[in-house]
Formats: structure tokens, sequence, C-alpha cells
């Protein structure tokens, strides 16, 4: 019998703050989580863990980002509106990220009148915030709905068949078993294999379009931001290409 055991994260609740999303390119309302380390049995927690610190994840486009909870006056309880949420937990927001509000402003008003450096330098921070948020995802075990769901189903599927051949058939109870826990074991390794391309679809590239569609981008300077993305030698730019970026910022329009 295999003993599975180790530490996981556990990510608990700990209230509101107001910051700067570079996703949604405004001041937005967070969720705060509380990172611990805790022990584990079969993936079983019953502690909190000890404290490895927050991350924040924005109410409007839900992108997860790391944060300093000293940066903050506190964590309000509860989700104010936006200008209350700022005054109670991030009174300097607009001083501290004047340089993003002021190029988001510019942004808003004339996209396409922005140069060509700014334009380079936004579509790079864009993408490189996705590069992070998948070197994390992978560095980072977690299992997703699909693949529980596989696993409860190989299970009960192993369960079915072993029951059916005790009465019809015991002669082939074990042959019979070993197939059942074959598949079963083969449906897990598909989810399993699939989960990376669900999280790009899912949590990546919706995000990527958000950020990236109001500089309207043309094809050409996405690809270009690719490849130095590429140089830099980014998982992101592996496992998607401009033109998934360009399809996703056009499902976006729709
Ligand atoms: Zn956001």
């Amino acid at each position: 019998m295999i003993f599975v055991w180790g530490r996981k994260p556990v990510y608990t609740h700990a209230g509101y703050v107001a910051d700067y999303c570079p996703v949604c390119r405004a001041a937005r309302a967070f969720t705060v989580q509380r990172i611990g380390m805790a022990w584990h049995v079969y993936y079983v927690t019953v502690s909190k863990g000890e404290l490895a610190g927050y991350q924040r994840t924005c109410c409007d486009c839900g992108m997860v980002l790391p944060m300093e909870v000293g940066h903050y006056s506190h964590l309000s309880p509860e989700q104010l509106p936006l200008v209350q949420l700022e005054q109670a937990t991030n009174p300097h927001l607009s001083i501290r990220h004047a340089d993003a509000l002021a190029a988001a402003a510019r942004l808003r008003e004339a996209p396409l009148m922005l140069d060509e450096s700014e334009r380079r330098r936004q579509i790079d921070a864009a993408l490189r915030l996705q590069a992070d948020a998948l070197e994390v995802y992978d560095a980072t075990v977690r299992l997703d709905r699909e693949v529980w769901w596989s696993i409860a189903g190989a299970f009960a599927f192993c369960a079915v068949v072993l029951a059916a051949l005790k009465q019809q058939a015991p002669e082939n109870l074990d042959n019979g078993f070993i197939i059942a826990f074959f598949l079963g074991l083969g449906a897990v390794g598909w989810q399993l294999s699939q989960m990376g391309e669900r999280f790009l679809r899912r949590e990546i590239l919706p995000k990527l379009a958000r950020s990236l569609a109001p500089l309207q981008p043309r094809p050409a300077e996405i690809d270009e931001a690719f490849e130095r993305l590429r140089e830099q030698g980014r998982k992101l730019a592996q496992r998607i290409d401009s033109a998934r970026v360009q399809q996703a910022i056009a499902d976006l329009r729709n």
C-alpha cells in the first residue's frame, strides 16, 4: 500500500484589500488568502499550517498576485465599496501606483497613440505577468476537479467491475480486476496530462487577453513579444503561441 504524506500549501481567506490590478489596469478590490504549509496524509490536512505568506486575488478578473501584508494599513474583514476599501486598507494606492494608473489612463484615451517603445513595454509586461503565473502553477502540485473526478470514477468503476465479476464470473476475478484497474489508471493519467492545458485555457489566456485587449496589439507585435519571451527561456512561450493569444483577444470582443 502506498502511503502518501508530506507538506502542502493550505489557503485560507484572510480579508480584503484595495490595490492596483495589472490585468484590469485599474484599482480593484482583492480577496486576501493566507498561505500556510501544513502536513498532509493523502492530501488531507487538519491545520491551517505554518505561515508561509499571503497572496491577493482580484475580485474582478481572478488574477492571483503575491503580496506583502505590511504594505497595507490593515485587512478589511468585509468587502467594502472600492473607495472605502482603498481608504481603509491602502490609502496610498494612487501615489504608489501613480505611474501605472497614468499609463492606464493614457491607454484608455488613445491606445494607438502610445509610442512604439511604450506599447512594447506594456505588451511585454502583460506576457511576463502570465509567464510568472504559469511558472508558479507548475511549481505547485494541485489537482483540478477533472482529475479528482477521474480518481473517484476509477475507484467506482473498479468497485463495480469487482462486484459484477464476483457474481457473474468469479473465475475471471483476478484478470478482470487488473484490466479494470489499468483502465482506471489510464483515465486518471489522461486527465493529469490535460491539466496543464486546462489551466492555460481557463486561467492564463483569458487574463492575457484582458490585459492586452486595450492595447489593440497588431499580430506582428505579439509575435515579436513572444520571440523576446522565448529568448528569455520562459515556459509560456513554449506552451502557447501568438495565434492563440490573438484568438483569445478576439473571443473577448464577442
Ligand atoms: Zn483584475
